[in-house]
This record gives C-alpha cells, sequence and structure tokens, in this order.
C-alpha cells in the first residue's frame, strides 16, 4: 500500500481547501492513510506532515503498521495530545471530520486549544479520496468478493423449506470464516417468501416457506475490505410471474452496469436501472437507490442514486444492487460490485445471476 502517496495527495487537498491541519478522527480514514487497523487512534494531519496518537495498548502495533507518520503515545488522553499538537505552530484554520466527531469531542478540543486557533467543519475530505481506489486496493477487493461469492453454494446447500432464516445466515458466516474472512461486512440477510418484500430483511428465526423467493445479501471483511452481494433464488417451482419479476430484475441490473463508466453521471446509471424496470411497469417497486461505494467501509461515496450529479472515474467501486418488492408477494434483488475502468466497468462478483429453482 502507497501510504506516503496517499499523504501527499491529502497534503495538496489541505492547501486546496486552505486548511492549516485536519484532525482525523475517523478510524477508517486513519487507517487509509498510516496503514493503522486498530480501535484508537487520532492523526493530525498538516500540510508539512503527520502525527499520529494512539494508547499504550497499541504502542507496539502502531510501531510496527503506522507508515509515513511519526508515533506518539502519550500519558493521557490522545485527543488532549492532538490539540497540543496543533497549539503549536501550525497555523490556525484547524478542519475536523465533521460527520464523525461528536458535539461533545468539539467542545473538548475547542477547550483545549489555544485562543487564536479556529475550527472549521469539514465532510468528506479523506473520503473523496478513497473513492477512487488505487491498484494495490483494487487486488484485495477481488480478493474479498471472490470469498464473498463462493459463499453462495454454502447458502444454497442450507436452504429448504422449514429451515429458519437465521440458520442459512448461520452456515453462511461460519464458511465465511472458515475461509479466513475477518468477518462479515454487515448484517446477514436471508428474507424468504413474503419476507423478501423487506428490502432489509436481516435473517430472522422465521422458517423458509416452501415456496417462494428468498433474498440473500451478505459480505465478508478480508484485508480490511468489504465485499457485498445479492441474490435471489426460488424455493419450489417459479410461477410465470415471478419469472417475469425475475428477469425484470436482472435486466435493470445488466442496463447499469452498462451505463456505468467514466465519465457518466451517477444518477445516469441509477436512471438505466430505473428505466429498464419502468418498461416491465416494475419501478414502482424499486424503493431504494442503485447501489453505494464500498471499500474499507461497506457504505462508501459515491451514491449510485437518483439525481446524483457526480461522475464516475475509473478505479471506483461501486454496487449495483436495484430490486423489486411486492408486499405480500415477495421480493427479487440482484447484486454485484464493479469497478470502473478506463471503458467501462469490470462485474467483480462472480456467482451466476441464472434463476435458482432450490
Ligand atoms: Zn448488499
Ligand atoms: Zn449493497
Amino acid at each position: 500500500m502507497d501510504f506516503i502517496s496517499r499523504q501527499k495527495h491529502l497534503r495538496l487537498r489541505l492547501a486546496d481547501s486552505g486548511l492549516d491541519a485536519l484532525l482525523v478522527t475517523h478510524l477508517p480514514n486513519i487507517r487509509y492513510l498510516t496503514g493503522f487497523t486498530g480501535s484508537a487512534a487520532v492523526l493530525v494531519a498538516t500540510r508539512k506532515g503527520m502525527l499520529f496518537f494512539t494508547d499504550g495498548r497499541y504502542r507496539e502495533q502502531a510501531n510496527q503498521q503506522v507508515r509515513g507518520a511519526r508515533v506518539s503515545v502519550p500519558k493521557g488522553a490522545t485527543l488532549a495530545a492532538a490539540a497540543e499538537a496543533l497549539g503549536k505552530g501550525i497555523g490556525a484554520l484547524i478542519g475536523i471530520e465533521a460527520d464523525h466527531m461528536s458535539v461533545a469531542a468539539r467542545a473538548e478540543l475547542k477547550k483545549l486549544l489555544p485562543p487564536g486557533k479556529k475550527l472549521r467543519d469539514t465532510s468528506g475530505i479523506v473520503e473523496q479520496q478513497r473513492m477512487v481506489k488505487d491498484a494495490d486496493e483494487i487486488a484485495l477487493i477481488r480478493e474479498a468478493v471472490a470469498l464473498g461469492s463462493e459463499l453462495l453454494s454454502t447458502a444454497l446447500e442450507a436452504i429448504s423449506p422449514g429451515v429458519k432464516e437465521t440458520d442459512v445466515a448461520a452456515e453462511i458466516e461460519y464458511e465465511a470464516r472458515r475461509k479466513g474472512a475477518e468477518g462479515m461486512s454487515f448484517e446477514t440477510i436471508v428474507a424468504a417468501g413474503p419476507r423478501s418484500a423487506l428490502p432489509h430483511g436481516v435473517a430472522s428465526r422465521e422458517p423458509i416457506p416452501a415456496k417462494g423467493f428468498v433474498v440473500l445479501d451478505f459480505g465478508v471483511i478480508l484485508h480490511g475490505y468489504c465485499s457485498d452481494m445479492t441474490r435471489t433464488v426460488h424455493v419450489g417451482k417459479v410461477g410465470r410471474e415471478e419469472r417475469r419479476i425475475y428477469q425484470a430484475v436482472l435486466e435493470s441490473q445488466l442496463a447499469a452496469i452498462e451505463a456505468a463508466m467514466p465519465g457518466a453521471e451517477l444518477g445516469q446509471v441509477d436512471a438505466a436501472a430505473r428505466s429498464a424496470l419502468r418498461k416491465a411497469k416494475l419501478d414502482k417497486y424499486f424503493t431504494h437507490s442503485t447501489g453505494h461505494g464500498v471499500g474499507l467501509e461497506i457504505h462508501e461515496t459515491p451514491r449510485v442514486a437518483r439525481g446524483q450529479r457526480d461522475i464516475l472515474t475509473a478505479g471506483t467501486v461501486i454496487t449495483i444492487e436495484p430490486g423489486v418488492y411486492i408486499p405480500g408477494r415477495g421480493g427479487v434483488r440482484i447484486e454485484d460490485m464493479v469497478v470502473v475502468t478506463e471503458r467501462g466497468c469490470e462485474v467483480l462478483t462472480t456467482a451466476t445471476k441464472e434463476l435458482i429453482e432450490l
């Protein structure tokens, strides 16, 4: 991982935004910038360099992992030590990550800083940078997605009428760990029968009915990077209307993949998914956005949603996940992760999208 060039890039952005320093408190951002994977740290990024603060539990780990920043393990609170460093000749205007700092911590910081220093709320400075993945990251994401894709067969073996959704989730999660995953990237969704109409139907203790769709949405964390995929399978013989719904969602998903390319507005990708569903008169049942960025976190910048004017760039990793949810009848969602390439995009998820009847 090229932490040094990431830090250099951030310093340029600080200069652009007129900040003298940025206090980085969001751990995934700290990991991205320095390589530190622990759960307690703050990072002072100035136009000249990086100062990293952690507590005694992480002394050893920080010394091993942190690149490009001076590691300090203060006796007192890390925030106080960071404030002390910021109080010295760094300059007056200090950015904080407003999306991640509590009101109490901000007040505390203000109190710790000498008069004359000014705090400015910032949003998404490091996140914008994280949106475009470098080659090292894409390689790790590819591995995580491959591991995730392999779990579909485990899920298929576990599904049968009468089995609890949580039992299916348990099999998926156990196999993920057996294959070396550090954990799941979010709560596993197994939503069967009428529950498949819940876009976020986290596995419940309900048994899988004899007939109907089962939505499986799950992901793993491997080397710190998240995977995310959804497949919908059908228990029992698929009826004609169910097949039509599945086909429409698949066409919608393929249309959005087709639209994902460098230079495209995110809103256009979303619109491609919606207009394919409109042809099947199912667009009113597509009640969420088309996708999201994925990387060190499961939901990252950008949002692939209606009206988003931001432009896709090569190296951005997003999900494409349209769905149709008909209350009382059931739902279908199909989700892949894709990486935007120089010409279009590459689908990273390897599991089949054929409608599987179990
Ligand atoms: Zn998902
Ligand atoms: Zn997703």
